[in-house]
């Protein structure tokens, strides 16, 4: 496909049938879709990934999204969830069997080692986590029944970067499976699958929808390997609703426009931190002295709107400056129109693993902020006001 960004996310689903001509795809807000025969009704019953049968098997809202989200990921298909989190319990639960070995990193999304360390044990399955800055930690851990490598770049909340490439082909050496979290990235900024992994997903509660209006998850790939993961989806039900698969569709119609400025936002905002004495650190991948810039640049066009910084004065700075912000909103999520902002060590305690705790994503004056599409000048001075007054 030749068109740029914008084009495919406004026309990545033109292969897709059209009802009545409407430009606007109608919402089929139905659970279940009557057959002509029985003869149709057996085919549409045992038709994998179709849209005809029974919603939670698919429904048209949902092909016509998934149509748009395989094609900006260069994948051959996608299938949509729930959630984010809907997508990757379901891809594990499809892909391990008792005695195999999943390889994941040491920052995540909180879930993601949640599901590993908490739920996946009690079906025989073990994991190592690893230093997803270090390749070789990742060579060090793969072991014959390794099935999965898990891989999240940039991660949340400090935005470290793992080395696509080298790590899906490591993973491809070992006969594993490399799925990415490409949520906070989006495929406007970087394509995992063609840096060799074999799996993309996304929570598109974030950037995907964009709006902070609805739950989703997307996952991406080949189709004969979304067809065996499509057969666990049907089991576990993770369903999205045709009303949210619609409106997934329209947010993602913007997501190129809206990523130009939430990079663009990203990247003022950071260097704006950076000169602030109150600042200790600032994380950010576009910034040159970011540990993983050099990989992020060869990985990505724009390092989206996610910064995180430390804040010298610890946890009571953190929470003066969260309160002084005026433009942000302090609620969990990120990847919106607005500008969110939250604070983990007030947030993540009760979701994070034990061992994580200790983590410097952990740190009392840490926060992570998710530029919105504000305009730049507007955040850059709402947060320079808020940092001027600790
Ligand atoms: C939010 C998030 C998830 C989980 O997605 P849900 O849609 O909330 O289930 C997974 N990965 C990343 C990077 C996220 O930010």
């Amino acid at each position: 496909m030749s068109d740029g960004w914008n084009s495919r996310a406004v026309h990545g689903d033109a292969q897709v049938p059209r009802t009545a001509g409407a430009v606007s795809p109608p919402i089929v807000q139905t659970s279940t879709f009557a057959a002509d025969s029985a003869r149709e009704f057996a085919d549409l019953a045992l038709e994998k990934r179709g849209s005809g049968f029974y919603t939670r098997y698919g429904n048209p809202n949902h092909a016509q999204v998934a149509a748009v989200l395989a094609d900006l990921e260069g994948a051959e298909a996608a299938t949509v969830f729930a959630s984010g989190m809907a997508a990757i319990t379901t891809t594990v639960l499809a892909l391990v069997r008792a005695g195999d070995h999943v390889v994941l990193q040491r920052r995540h999304y909180g879930g993601v080692p949640s599901l590993l360390l908490n739920l996946l044990p009690k079906f025989g399955v073990t994991c190592t986590q690893v230093d997803q800055t270090d390749v070789r930690a990742f060579a060090a851990a793969l072991r014959p029944r390794t099935r999965l490598v898990l891989v999240e770049s940039p991660s949340n909340p400090l935005l470290d970067i793992t080395d696509l490439r080298a790590v899906s082909a490591l993973a491809r050496d070992s006969d594993a499976l490399t799925v990415a979290d490409n949520t906070f990235a989006t495929p406007v900024n970087s394509r995992p699958l063609a840096l060799g992994a074999d799996l993309v997903w996304h929570s598109a509660t974030k950037y995907l929808g964009g709006h902070s209006d609805l739950s989703a998850g997307v996952l991406a790939g080949p189709a004969a390997l979304l067809d065996r993961i499509w057969d666990t989806a049907v089991i576990t039900g993770a369903v999205l609703g045709p009303f949210d698969a619609w409106l997934l569709l329209r947010g993602i119609r913007t997501l190129p426009l809206r990523m130009r400025q939430h990079n663009a936002n990203g990247l003022a905002l950071a260097h704006a931190m950076r000169a602030h004495p109150a600042v200790a650190n600032v994380y950010y991948p576009g910034l040159p002295d970011h540990p993983g810039h050099a990989t992020a640049a060869a990985q990505m066009d724009g390092y989206g709107g996610v910064v995180s910084l430390e804040l010298a004065g610890g946890y009571p700075a953190a929470e003066r400056f969260v309160d002084g912000l005026r433009l942000a909103r302090r609620a969990a999520s990120l990847g919106s129109v607005e500008t969110l902002v939250v604070h983990p060590a007030t947030m993540w305690q009760a979701i994070l693993h034990a061992d994580q705790v200790e983590d410097a994503a952990m740190s009392p004056g840490l926060i992570r902020l998710s530029a919105g599409i504000e305009d730049t000048a507007d955040l850059v001075a709402d947060v320079t006001r808020s940092l001027d007054a600790l």
